[in-house]
């Protein structure tokens, strides 16, 4: 059987927590640090500032995939209220643990993922 127990759903409810906890203060520290770019911008040489920029294009990408991974943990957050939480959203098979384990947020089986990926 592939459905979760109460244990395993408790389990990954406490890492999702976790990991938004991590991440919304990741996104915090990212903020400032994009700032702090653009305020140097004035005071630096030509060569620094195209580091700079570069540096701060890195950190917008980081932060918008914490910005997304932190959406989806809120979304499987709001699922686990629910009972849609560890199904497949678009076979409706049971999620494996080993995967939720790996991605608490995860929201496709990993057959359909592979398929989403490909598109
Ligand atoms: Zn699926």
């Amino acid at each position: 059987m592939d459905q979760l127990t109460p244990k395993q759903t408790q389990e990954l409810r406490s890492l999702l927590q976790t990991s938004k906890t991590k991440l919304e203060q990741q996104l915090l520290d990212a903020k400032f640090a994009t700032g702090v770019v653009i305020l140097d911008q004035s005071s630096v040489g030509r060569v620094s500032r195209v580091d700079a920029m570069q540096q701060q294009s890195m950190a917008v990408s980081t932060q918008a995939k914490a910005e997304a991974t932190l959406r989806k943990v809120i979304i499987a957050l709001k699922r686990m209220d629910g009972e849609s939480f560890g199904y497949c959203s678009q076979c409706d098979e049971p999620i494996k643990f080993n995967r939720l384990k790996v991605q608490p947020q995860a929201s496709h089986c990993l057959r359909c993922q592979v398929q989403l990926d490909h598109i």
